[in-house]
């Protein structure tokens, strides 16, 4: 049987010399006892998946609102595919596992309602009054929000997994502050984030019948790379199975890319310790560079043809709608806020306590509230 220490000397002999050991973290912000059998990144990890902000990633936007169909990505599938993928580069590069898993399920926990069109209105409205980020409310949820613990707010997580949360940063999203990765393991995290949104929102976008094949190919260089490979390995392939595995040869290929490319750039930058990684002068988790005009072309498309079309733009729309009436709603009148939120207003200020309120509602539950308010004959 494997104790804490036991899996802590397992670390310190099987991981590569620049990967980050759970025995040398920099600790949490409250002193706590260590656990007699996880290592501190397996207890973050736990944490985060047993908190509520969590479980209510289940009913948040990615791309398609939660009714419009059962089969999209929602903001926890993408979590778990971001999780799944981060690890298995993080294995083969003898990197943190723990610590990828933990970053990796933190990474989204601050997305308000309807995804990145939530955020924007939220920003607006919140613009006089400190403003509205997911990654910064991605933080302020572990170190403030969470109420599971009785001595301290928050989860109480390592500085690593904090670091790792606040340095994520993605061709979507804008960290807190600009500065080069604290670890490997945040690195990993970042671009697996984007390739898992980049394939699975194409995968989604050709489900929803947004997208085309056709015009995918014309777009999309990689694309038609491997919709060659497949009608020679398989001609015979149906048109559903022949889509499956054209989403799984990119995801191979884009993590490919990455693998041979990031132990490239350890090897030259002589990348021998942890120290070394924070000192490092460029990103050291990367894509070829000539790859990337390729990463370009599937992400112009994807915004061009999936982000911004017609029936997106209208889910996009009536989100906005939507939260900009409840909140001025609450705002005009705050005694129809619950008591804990009004708690709040009195600890942060009404605006933030409502700005926290509405980012924690999942899409279905700010649509409910939405009715209740301004449909006449729906019960309160
Ligand atoms: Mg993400």
């Amino acid at each position: 049987m494997f104790n804490r220490q036991a899996i802590e000397e397992k670390e310190i002999a099987g991981l590569a010399p620049y990967a980050v050991r759970s025995r040398l973290s920099r600790g949490r912000a409250h002193s706590e006892k260590e656990h007699e059998w996880r290592t501190a990144f397996q207890r973050d990890k736990d944490r985060i998946l047993h908190s509520t902000a969590f479980r209510r990633l289940t009913y948040k936007t990615q791309v398609f609102v939660n009714y419009e169909g059962d089969h999209y990505r929602t903001r926890l599938t993408h979590t778990l595919e971001v999780a799944q993928i981060a690890r298995s580069i993080g294995r083969n590069l003898a990197l943190n596992e723990d610590l990828i898993e933990a970053i990796s399920l933190a990474h989204d926990l601050g997305h308000g309602p309807f995804g990145h069109a939530g955020e924007r209105i939220l920003a607006e409205l919140m613009k006089d009054h400190g403003g509205f980020d997911h990654n910064v409310h991605t933080l302020r949820i572990v170190e403030e929000l969470e109420e599971s613990y009785n001595s301290f707010r928050g989860l109480n997580l390592t500085y690593e997994v904090r670091e790792g949360i606040k340095k994520h940063r993605t061709a979507f999203d804008r960290p807190s502050k600009d500065g080069m990765f604290t670890s490997l393991e945040a690195e990993v995290v970042n671009l697996a984030d984007e390739i898992a949104y980049d394939s699975h929102d194409l995968d989604d976008g050709l489900r929803a019948e947004l997208l085309e094949e056709e015009e995918i190919k014309e777009a999309v260089s990689i694309w038609r790379e491997i919709g060659d490979y497949i009608q020679k390995a398989n001609p015979g392939i149906r048109p559903v199975q022949r889509k499956r595995f054209a989403i799984r040869l990119l995801v191979n290929q884009l993590v490919t890319n990455m693998l041979e490319e990031t132990t490239e750039r350890l090897a030259k930058n002589n990348i021998k310790s942890l120290d070394d990684v924070q000192s490092a002068r460029e990103p050291l988790v990367a894509f070829p560079r000539g790859f990337e005009s390729k990463r370009k072309e599937l992400k112009d498309f994807l915004s061009c043809k999936l982000y911004n079309h017609y029936r997106v733009a209208r889910m996009t729309n009536k989100a906005e709608r939507v939260i900009r009436a409840i909140f001025n709603a609450y705002l005009e009148r705050s005694d129809q806020l619950p008591p804990d939120v009004v708690k709040k207003a009195g600890m942060y200020g009404l605006h933030r306590a409502l700005c926290d309120y509405i980012a924690g509602m999942t899409d279905r539950f700010a649509l409910d509230e939405y009715s209740r308010f301004f449909e006449p004959y729906e019960r309160v």
